[in-house]
């Protein structure tokens, strides 16, 4: 077992392959109890989070910002993470409570509940006049395939993706976290071959994570035979960056009218953050105030 969330950057000594190994079982499980999952869309959350973890951890600028959108046609509806360049991150899944029966014991259907017709969707917002955006079709729904999938289809980067999230019979996340590699232009095909079959030798990542006591000790093993340098490390957490001034804002957008008829209603005016579930309360004459202002 790992004791907290973090990532590593490994790169072979040759520099041709690169490998990003995350732990990310707390704040899967975080991420779990806010938005009150189901078995299944825990573990699609969950991979949705890891692997925007991992591919939001090259990002350099402080207001840098990753989201990764899958939207398929299945139950669970558009999933949706956002991550930053301090290895932060926070995600929905539209119907947390949507589930499927397992496929086979430990095997949840998570391609069948996202569904393989639809998309993913990176947007990379790097403070640039325009964010990058990058949209391929969805390959199984499984989301690693479709990672992999969006890493050669729109970066021309030729990538192995292994995502895990282990869900224990309490519902809570026994571990989760997953790898990306990536072969740099005209790398060595040797090379790959022997991380591959490393990686086959490894089984799953969600399973290793408990095997192992460290991510340094999960990439010896999938370096195993290769000379390779530890290349960066970054703790890893869930936080939202919502807040109040920031929901005060845009409810104050709503007209008067509407901004009474909910407070009539409800009894009083109150918001929830999609991606965290955190609840606020405004009182009209607040919102009416923001709005002279
Ligand atoms: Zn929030």
């Amino acid at each position: 077992m790992i004791d907290n969330d973090y990532l590593i950057k490994v790169v072979d000594q040759s520099g041709q392959v690169r490998i990003s190994i995350a732990h990310t079982t707390a704040l899967v499980d975080e991420a779990r109890t806010r938005h009150d999952t189901s078995a299944t869309a825990s573990a699609a959350l969950g991979r949705v989070l890891t692997a925007a973890l991992l591919m939001g951890s090259d990002m350099k600028g402080d207001r840098d910002v990753l989201t990764v959108r899958v939207d398929g046609d299945g139950i669970s509806g558009p999933i949706i993470a956002t991550v930053d360049s301090r290895g932060t991150g926070r995600a929905l899944i539209s119907n947390p409570q949507a589930d499927l029966p397992s496929k086979a014991p430990g095997k949840l259907a998570v391609g069948e509940l996202v569904g393989k017709n639809g998309f993913l969707e990176v947007i990379k917002d790097l403070g640039m006049k325009q964010p990058f955006v990058g949209k391929v079709p969805l390959v199984s729904g499984e989301i690693a395939e479709d990672v992999a999938s969006y890493y050669l289809r729109s970066e021309q980067i030729p990538s192995l993706v292994t995502l895990g999230v282990l869900v224990d019979t309490d519902l809570s996340i026994k571990a989760a976290g997953g790898l990306i590699v990536q072969a740099m232009p005209g790398a060595d095909d040797s090379i790959l071959e022997i991380i591959e079959n490393n990686i086959s030798a490894l089984g799953p990542i969600s399973e290793a994570l408990v095997r192992h006591s460290s991510l340094e000790s999960i990439a010896g093993q999938v370096m195993l035979g290769l000379s390779y340098n530890l290349a960066g490390q970054l703790p890893l957490s869930f936080k939202c960056n919502c807040n109040n001034e920031r929901l005060a804002a845009i409810m104050a957008g709503l007209g008067v009218e509407e901004l009474r008829e909910i407070e009539q209603n409800a009894g009083k005016i109150e918001v929830c953050c999609n991606f965290c579930n955190e609840r606020y309360q405004f009182k009209l004459d607040e919102l009416l105030q923001l709005k002279k202002a």
